[in-house]
């Protein structure tokens, strides 16, 4: 196993708060939420980042999995609407090096983000 804290997490070698499991894509609570509502969604695979899974042949049926899922928890959560992020690379803000949609709801967005 690559050495990734969410894969530990989807691999339940270490504890989170998850609010949606399939074969392919897990969604956990953020450890440091941004919003009432602060989600993270994940493919159980590991990528690295948004990039490496868009290079990969497979990527339309993950892309589609986690953005559906992604969206079924946003527009769940969020009474007038919801935020998906994806920090991308070092200069994205990126910080955990496995793939992730942030899904964000319950309170109303800024825009700039920082
Ligand atoms: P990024 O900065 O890569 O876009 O987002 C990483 C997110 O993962 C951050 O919002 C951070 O709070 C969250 N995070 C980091 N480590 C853990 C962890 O061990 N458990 C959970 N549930 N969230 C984590
Ligand atoms: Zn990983």
């Amino acid at each position: 196993m690559v050495d990734c804290v969410f894969c530990k997490i989807a691999a339940d070698k270490i504890p989170a708060k998850v609010v949606y499991r399939s074969d392919g894509v897990i969604a956990i609570e953020d450890l440091n939420p941004q919003a009432p509502t602060h989600l993270l969604v994940m493919p159980v695979e590991h990528f690295d980042s948004l990039f490496q899974l868009v290079c990969d042949q497979r990527a339309d049926t993950v892309v589609q999995q986690l953005f559906e899922v992604a969206s079924q928890l946003g527009q769940k959560h969020g009474s007038g609407g919801y935020r998906l992020v994806v920090n991308t690379g070092h200069e994205g803000g990126q910080t955990v090096g496995h793939l992730h949609i942030h899904v964000l709801a319950g309170r109303a967005m800024s825009w700039p983000p920082g």
